[in-house]
């Protein structure tokens, strides 16, 4: 026997499955509506203006690849600290934020989840929303942690469970980490209200929770300063902070793996400490970041006129998701006057929770070479003005 005989092969992730299948469907009209990725109207995945101009900002100063300190690009650091909590924030001002550069928001969260398990207590356990982000639990479990869902999507009202989750904040043990997605929830585009972050906010600092927010659609619900303001919202609360954020979908920089892990800690001195142990995790696992996703976002964010850019090229790509959920549900409307698909509109960010059952979203796919997931969550930044009359009729069939 060799040392992999006993292999078992491992499961199929469910999301990239399901763009295996896509790719090997031959029907030229198919759709992928599995994927967490956003499509321009044409289809095709954008390559920025901004970061097109940044990167021949960076042409014209060809620089030779030495190492990135262990925490990062320090102009990323700091422009990322500064978008994310704000310039002008106490934490800011007061020094108490640390930020390192990571490996995307995976990365971010993987970072995050190992500090924690080398210094919360050992019987900490985590809570991520249920459902969330496929790979949360993953990655927490796989930094030693015990993961447990709070109630957080309600099919019923297609809304979010709030009471429900409430009374989960309300009986974690002190110290618990609770996954918070920051906006646009993923999967199921359903976010909290203000109103209900205050709550939240008042109970997880109240029973001394450590909320650990992840911001990966940062720009895609109501624009970047609106989206940040949960994050600012926990800061200002007082206690510890971690958020997780990254650039993959707002800079659409997905394969050059840019994010960060930002801490926010009660003093400087606290900050300097946390940072020095921060930097030991990054070292024993991946040494330092790569450098070039971290100087087109550091470049873009730190020149006016690219900012301006980038600001107008999100909301752009915002403006347009916003636009596919008014379509889709005023076509379903038109075609199956019976259904009422209204709370599309009201979800925020890239996804829907569409309410399509595993049987229809089998039917979507096997009859229409429609892609979704099990779930019934849709990708609505897949949808243009070409595909969607497609997809409607595909949807009213099986309904
Ligand atoms: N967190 C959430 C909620 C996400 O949806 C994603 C990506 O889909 C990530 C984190 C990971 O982001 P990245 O691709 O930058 O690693």
């Amino acid at each position: 026997a060799s040392l992999f005989t006993a292999i078992e092969m491992a499961p199929r992730d469910p999301i990239l499955g399901i763009t295996e299948g896509f790719n090997a469907d031959q029907n030229p009209g198919k759709t992928n509506l599995g994927v967490g990725v956003y499509y321009d109207d044409n289809g095709k995945v954008p390559l920025l203006e901004c970061v097109q101009k940044a990167e021949a900002l960076l042409i014209e100063k060809l620089a030779p690849r030495t190492y990135l300190p262990i925490e990062g690009l320090a102009a990323y650091d700091k422009a990322v600290q500064e978008l994310v909590f704000g310039a002008d924030s106490a934490v800011v001002q007061e020094k108490r934020a640390i930020t390192v550069q990571a490996i995307g928001g995976t990365g971010a969260l993987k970072l995050g989840a190992d500090f924690l398990k080398r210094f919360s207590a050992d019987n900490t356990q985590v809570w991520i929303s249920d459902p969330s982000w496929e790979n949360h639990r993953a990655l927490f479990e796989s930094a030693g942690f015990t993961v447990n869902n709070y109630p957080y999507y309600d099919p019923a009202t297609r809304g979010v469970n709030f009471s429900g989750m409430l009374d989960a904040l309300k009986s974690m043990p002190s110290g618990s980490v609770v996954l918070l997605h920051a906006c646009c929830h993923n999967p199921t585009g359903a976010d909290l209200s203000d109103a209900e972050w205050t709550q939240v906010i008042d109970v997880v600092t109240q029973r001394g929770l450590v909320p650990f927010l992840d911001m990966a659609y940062q720009g895609f619900g109501d624009g970047i300063e609106a989206d940040g303001q949960v994050v600012r919202r926990f800061t200002e609360a007082g206690g510890p902070v971690f958020v997780s954020n990254s650039f993959s979908k707002s800079f659409s920089l997905y394969g050059e793996r840019v994010g960060a892990l930002s801490i926010v800690a009660a003093s400087k001195e606290e900050a300097g400490r946390v940072l020095s142990q921060l930097k030991r995790v990054v070292r024993t696992n991946y040494s330092n970041p790569p450098i070039h996703g971290g100087q087109v976002v550091a470049t873009a964010l730190a020149s006016p006129e690219l900012r301006k850019l980038w600001e107008e090229e999100l909301a752009g790509m915002r403006v347009r998701i916003r636009e596919m959920r008014h379509l889709l549900v005023k076509k379903l409307k038109e075609q199956a006057p019976g259904h009422d698909f209204d709370f599309v509109t009201k979800q925020r960010g890239m996804f829907s929770y569409s309410g399509l059952t595993k049987a229809q979203v089998e039917r979507l796919r096997d009859e229409f070479s429609i892609y979704a997931v099990d779930t019934g969550r849709i990708c609505v930044a897949a949808l243009n003005t070409k595909n969607i009359d497609n997809v409607v009729a595909a949807i009213v069939k099986v309904l």
